[in-house]
C-alpha cells in the first residue's frame, strides 16, 4: 500500500505538470480532461489517462456537500470542476492522497477542508526560477528583496535570473 495519490487539477496540467513523470498514482475528475481542451497540455494528460497512467473517478455526494458547505462559509470563486477536484480528494484523504494545485483559492479551501495539496514545482517537472531585482534606470543588478537603486534611488523591478 503506501503508494501515493495526487489528484490533478487544471492548473497543474497548465502549468506544466506531466503525468508521466511522477511516481505516484495519479486521478483527476473527467472535467478536468474538458478544460484542458485547446491546450497542448491536453494531448500529454489523455495520453497519461489512455496509458493508464492517470485515472478519471466520480466523488462521492457526501464529500460534494461537504465542500459546497465550506465554499459557501468562505466566499471563495471556485468553480463545479474545482469543488469535484477537492471532493474527490477529500474521498482519498485517508489513503494519503495528495491534490496538485496551482489555484491559490482552490489551495485555500485546501488548507480549510484538511486537505494536503502541493504545489506544481516539482523537481524534474519544471523549472524554479530564481528572481533577481534589476534598476531600470542604470541596469545595476541586485538581490531580489531590494526595492530600491543604491546608486540612483529607483524603484527596482523585478526579472528571472540568468
Ligand atoms: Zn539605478
Amino acid at each position: 500500500m503506501a503508494r501515493r495519490t495526487l489528484v490533478l487539477d487544471t492548473s497543474a496540467v497548465i502549468a506544466g505538470f506531466v503525468p508521466g513523470l511522477a511516481n505516484a498514482e495519479q486521478i483527476t475528475v473527467s472535467e478536468v480532461l474538458e478544460e484542458a481542451r485547446d491546450l497542448c497540455s491536453k494531448l500529454e494528460l489523455e495520453t497519461a489517462v489512455l496509458a493508464g497512467k492517470v485515472k478519471v473517478a466520480e466523488p462521492s455526494e457526501n464529500s460534494l456537500a461537504e465542500v459546497r458547505a465550506k465554499v459557501k462559509d468562505t466566499g471563495d470563486t471556485v468553480s463545479r470542476t474545482d469543488i469535484k477536484l477537492l471532493a474527490l480528494a477529500l474521498d482519498l484523504r485517508g489513503k494519503g492522497a495528495e491534490l496538485v494545485t496551482d489555484d491559490y483559492a482552490i489551495q485555500n479551501l485546501a488548507s480549510l477542508l484538511d486537505i494536503p495539496y502541493l504545489r506544481v514545482a516539482m523537481p524534474g517537472i519544471k523549472e524554479v526560477l530564481r528572481w533577481e531585482a534589476v534598476c531600470p534606470a542604470c541596469g545595476r543588478r541586485y538581490p531580489p528583496l531590494t526595492t530600491k537603486c543604491l546608486t540612483c534611488g529607483s524603484k527596482l523591478g523585478r526579472r528571472p535570473r540568468r
